[in-house]
């Protein structure tokens, strides 16, 4: 996706650890405009299939599946994080490794919100060691529905992420995929 490629080299920052900042227009502040493009784009590339939900994990995945859901008009429905009061307790839970974190944390998503009726899209801005939508996937088969897809606004395929995810036979799309990024300087496949 041009546009995508365009911002990042133009705004996107590159940290130690293979970490690219994108906070400037992608998840702290928002780059509205480019969201809508990028909520269309995946609208085109995932739509042969009957989607029902769009499924990510808080909290940068929100607004990326947020823009996506509308063109599919069906909800989203965000894995959390942290333990609240007031959450179900009937939930699907799934143990990931935060690439930025550095520690494990575990998804939750209520069981109404994902069912055996529906067909998922799965929705994140980065794909790195493949740890959060491995969990998403594995919650997806705890509420034995169908998975559409796997939708990434950005994969670093230096990391092991779609190895890991392509075991599993999915159709996975991603918007912009890196193959370097050394001395800040960012590189497209
Ligand atoms: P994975 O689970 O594939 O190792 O990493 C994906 C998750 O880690 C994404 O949800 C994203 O929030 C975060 N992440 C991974 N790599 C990067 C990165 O280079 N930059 C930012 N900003 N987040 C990343």
């Amino acid at each position: 996706m041009k546009l995508l490629h365009k911002r990042i080299i133009k705004d996107g920052v590159v940290l130690p650890g293979n970490i690219l900042k994108v906070d400037s227009f992608l998840n702290h502040q928002i780059d509205v405009e480019l969201l809508i493009e990028i909520g269309n784009e995946f609208k085109k590339r995932f739509d042969k299939k009957k989607i029902t939900k769009v499924l990510t994990v808080e909290a940068s995945g929100i607004a990326v599946a947020t823009v996506t859901a509308i063109n599919f008009k069906v909800p989203v429905v965000f894995a959390k994080k942290d333990h609240s009061h007031n959450q179900d307790s009937q939930l699907y839970e799934s143990e990931a490794y935060s690439f930025t974190k550095k520690q494990p944390y575990v998804m939750k998503v209520s069981k109404k919100y994902i069912t055996s009726v529906d067909t998922v899209l799965i929705i994140d801005d980065f794909l790195a060691n493949g740890e959060a939508v491995k969990a998403l996937i594995d919650i997806c088969h705890q509420a034995k529905c169908q998975i559409a897809g796997v939708g990434i606004v950005i994969e670093k395929t230096f990391q092991p992420g779609r190895g890991k995810i392509e075991n599993y036979n999915l159709h996975i799309e991603s918007l912009a995929r890196i193959s370097k990024m050394d001395n800040g300087q960012v590189t497209f496949l």
